[in-house]
């Protein structure tokens, strides 16, 4: 048995064969040609470039049909680096001066840009260099003049080991029998990593290297919860995990029960309970889950995928999407919130020491007033009869929030004057996810119509802990005393002034914290779409005195070990039903 730590890149726990996606196909089997061959190799390159631009163009279409246009837009930038003219002439003249093979010289001129995106200190650019490898693999398979080997075509169940799944591939895996799949290299926020979580596949990814070990058709456990990857586990280890499924299996089966049942407590408070998505196909997620509405969607995923900046008319259709999906259900569109960990292709000033504390979400915004207008106009396009609320993310200063109102008075004026309908009672809300905006709290509530505290970033600012650093994850705990009164706080302020609040961090979809939630006076949580079911059973089995009491207790700790602890405790007590292991 091997069991292997990676990051957790897709919730959901598989166990299957492994099938091992090698790198066999990268051969390059001669580097040069004789003299009195170059044309005839050149004529090879030309053939298998046009081979491979044709199946790209195919892959888009079919990956556009299958989920959306901003997965279709990743092959856009695998072909114009394919038609870029530049990279033509450059490997004609490798072969026609140097007499490299076409397969040296396509590997050797893409590998060396893949080094420079590497390079360059980007975690965008880096993960980009991927598309490179993509393009790399894609014609020397061409030159080879073999057909791409389609893990779309799959006939068996399997576990994906990879060193690397571009995004192409892992867009284009079937559903139906990949259980999970496992890279050695990538990162959280990769492409790949994107597209498998909307895809639904559990996924662990950064393992380091390991495939050595591996020969197919080994069993392999992917705990996408825990980002652990257990290859040829043992009998007790495969007996616990099979029991975890059974158990996960029955339980969704009796949580989908609850889909059309309100999220009411036993005494009857009801409580909003949204879903946050990333990409606009999540709605469907969203309606089988049986949430009340969109808490939070994440506009700046739009941009990934996207090899220059969204027009409105693209912005545009997809708040359109998400709105007419959720049938008259309350839809929150956050404008973007780019910069630090979610890198796009707005410009950055140079390289930041502290991206956290950079030019990061609405201060990217308002330093590109341009593309801001084009998103905020789009979503005033999108909200006529249609109930939609937009939210400015990271506010520290009054002074952003003023800026980013006029800017959305500019667009509205430009909308009135061209004479195109928008809804003019578009509530505005903000983020809290700063300190400073809880302490000037009483000032911001006067300027909005709603709030909604973002946990996973007023943990980070108020704990001074970066929240995707491994070696501090241990002090980014949102349980902490400190986090919980500024909270209370929120909500205290929210509720004497009548303004709706909501939370919209991770910690609100965390059984454990819902209660604490309730009980400090919020009535909406915002969670993840798969986490909709288990959150609404809980308070389907507990009433407003029982979080009431949980809250009162937790607010008198000292220490976030303690808290979570009888927080534990609680959710074991009340909704044992809910606690595996
Ligand atoms: C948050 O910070 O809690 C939040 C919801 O925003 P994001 O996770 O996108 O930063
Ligand atoms: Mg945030």
């Amino acid at each position: 048995m091997q069991v292997l730590q990676g990051i957790a890149a897709s919730p959901g726990v598989a166990i299957g064969e492994a099938l091992i996606v090698g790198n066999e196909d990268i051969r390059i089997p001669r580097h040069f040609v004789m003299r009195d061959t170059v044309e005839r190799e050149v004529q090879r390159l030309h053939r298998a470039m046009n081979v491979v631009e044709d199946e790209m163009t195919r892959d888009r279409d079919a990956v556009t049909i299958k989920l959306g246009e901003q997965y279709g837009a990743i092959f856009a930038a695998h072909l114009q680096m394919l038609r870029d003219p530049k990279l033509r002439k450059e490997l004609e003249s490798l072969i026609r001066d140097r007499h490299y093979s076409a397969e040296y010289a396509v590997s050797s001129t893409l590998r060396r840009y893949a080094k420079v995106f590497q390079q360059l200190d980007s975690q965008y650019l880096a993960e980009r260099s991927h598309d490179l490898f993509d393009l790399e693999k894609g014609l020397l398979r061409g030159l080879a003049g073999r057909q791409r080997e389609h893990l779309m075509n799959l006939s068996s169940p399997a576990v994906i080991l990879a060193k690397n799944l571009t995004p192409s591939e892992t867009a284009k895996l079937d559903r139906q029998f990949v259980r999970a799949i496992v890279t050695e290299v990538g990162g959280a926020s990769s492409h790949t990593a994107i597209v498998a979580k909307g895809q639904e596949i559990p996924a662990v990814v950064g393992t380091g290297c390991f495939l050595a070990d591996v020969s197919g058709g080994d069993i392999v456990i992917v705990d996408g919860e825990q980002g652990k990857v257990i290859v040829r586990p043992d009998k007790e280890t495969l007996e616990r995990y099979q029991a975890t499924l059974e158990t996960q299996r029955s339980t969704a089966r009796h949580l989908a029960t609850l889909r059309d049942l309100p999220a009411e407590t036993a005494d009857g408070v009801r409580i909003q309970l949204t879903a946050n998505i990333e990409f606009p196909y999540e709605v469907e997620t969203c309606l089988a889950r049986g949430a009340d509405g969109v808490g939070l969607y994440r506009t700046e995923f739009l941009y990934l995928g996207m090899d220059c900046e969204p027009t409105e008319e693209q912005h545009f259709q997809a708040y359109s999407q998400v709105a007419r999906a959720m049938q008259g259900r309350p839809v929150t569109i956050r404008t973007l919130d780019l910069g630090a960990d979610k890198m796009g292709l707005l410009p950055k000033q140079g390289e930041e020491d502290n991206p956290f504390l950079g030019l990061r979400s609405i201060r990217l915004s308002l330093r590109n007033v341009a593309s801001f207008r084009v998103q905020l106009r789009a979503i005033l396009r999108a909200s006529v009869g249609r109930n939609l609320r937009l939210m400015f993310p990271m506010i520290a200063t009054l002074n952003e929030l003023r800026k980013a109102k006029m800017v959305l008075n500019d667009a509205r004026e430009d909308l009135e004057d061209e004479g195109v309908d928008f809804d003019r009672d578009i509530p505005i809300g903000m983020m809290v996810e700063t300190p400073a905006a809880v302490l000037m709290l009483d000032k911001f509530i006067r300027e909005v119509d709603f709030i909604s505290i973002g946990t996973n970033d007023l943990t980070q600012y108020t704990l001074a802990v970066d929240r995707g650093n491994r070696e501090v994850a241990d002090l980014y705990r949102p349980s902490d005393p400190a986090v919980l009164r500024l909270i209370d706080h929120c909500v205290r302020t929210a509720n004497q002034e009548n303004v709706p609040a909501s939370v919209c961090g991770e910690m609100s979809g965390s059984l454990k914290y819902a209660m604490l939630l309730i009980g400090m006076g919020l009535r909406s949580l915002s969670v993840s779409p798969a986490t909709v079911p288990e959150v609404k059973q809980l308070i389907r089995n507990v009433t407003l005195e029982q979080c009431q009491t949980v809250a009162r207790r937790v607010l008198t700790m000292e220490d976030a070990n303690e808290v979570d602890a009888f927080l534990r405790e609680e959710i074991k007590r009340t909704t044992p039903e809910l606690v595996f292991g």
